[in-house]
């Protein structure tokens, strides 16, 4: 919502200036332009910004005449608010003014983002699958064990529970991984590739062949002796041409 400028008086008008990088997410006619918010409408800096259509999860840090402040600080006169984005690669365990460090790495893909949430697993980090999720259980979930929110969907990302997210700009999966990587300053352990269920998230667990010797095909028994299965789903792993094709599908990508 732009107010122009003719209307509101000087002590009334807050300035906006918008980090480059946002105007990704700003309106055709409010790109390159002065954007101003009137005072008079008594809202938060996050309600305002959002106003305009940036997600609070894409800011760093918001001036207000100088003054740094938060997402909940209500500008009672008017004056220069400077919006900083957050720019890559972004810390997430280091400590911000606008919110608390992660202790752990660990995302939530929504579902127009799931073949990267599937490459994330495979790469052997938390992914928590959002499926069947509607946004508010999103939106609970990311807050509660404090995931970080990986979307294309920018309307998601206003909601005050997500602390962390990326709004994916990539449509192609394996540049979308690119993308989260360099944004998050990951460089993906190839120790850790192949140890996670990319259907259930949980970590896989040796188990000796003969345990299960009965549920494998004969080749897959005679050329292959160990495996892995998840606790979650019984499903059972053992690097073999899938391990190896998708493997080096991440080594063309330059992903490792
Ligand atoms: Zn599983």
């Amino acid at each position: 919502m732009a107010f122009s400028f003719t209307h509101i008086s000087e002590e009334k008008r807050l300035k906006i200036r918008f980090a480059r990088e946002m105007e990704f997410f700003l309106a055709r006619r409010n790109k390159g332009i002065p954007l101003v918010h009137d005072v008079r409408r008594r809202a938060s800096v996050k309600d305002i910004i959002e106003s305009f259509g940036v997600p609070h999860t894409e800011i760093m840090a918001i001036g207000f005449n100088g003054v740094p402040v938060d997402f909940s600080f209500v500008p009672g006169h008017g004056g220069e608010l400077v919006v900083a984005a957050v720019e890559p690669p972004f810390d997430v365990t280091a400590d911000h003014l606008l919110r608390p460090a992660l202790k752990q790495v660990k995302f939530i893909a929504d579902l127009n983002v799931l073949k990267l949430g599937r490459y994330l697993l495979l790469l052997g980090f938390d992914v928590s699958l959002a499926r069947q999720l509607t946004d508010g259980e999103i939106a609970a979930a990311a807050g509660k064990e404090r995931r970080i929110v990986l979307t294309r969907d920018t309307r998601l990302l206003y909601r005050k529970k997500i602390e962390f997210a990326r709004r994916i700009r990539a449509s192609q999966p394996m540049v979308q991984l690119k993308e989260t990587l360099e944004f998050f300053g990951l460089i993906p352990d190839p120790g850790l590739f192949f140890t996670r269920c990319t259907a259930c998230n949980l970590v896989l667990t040796p188990v000796a062949k003969a345990d299960i010797d009965l549920r494998l095909e004969p080749k897959t028994r005679k050329y292959f002796n160990h495996f892995l299965t998840c606790p979650g789903c019984d499903q059972i792993f053992w690097r073999g041409s899938h391990y190896e094709a998708v493997q080096s599908r991440f080594r063309a990508a330059g992903i490792f």
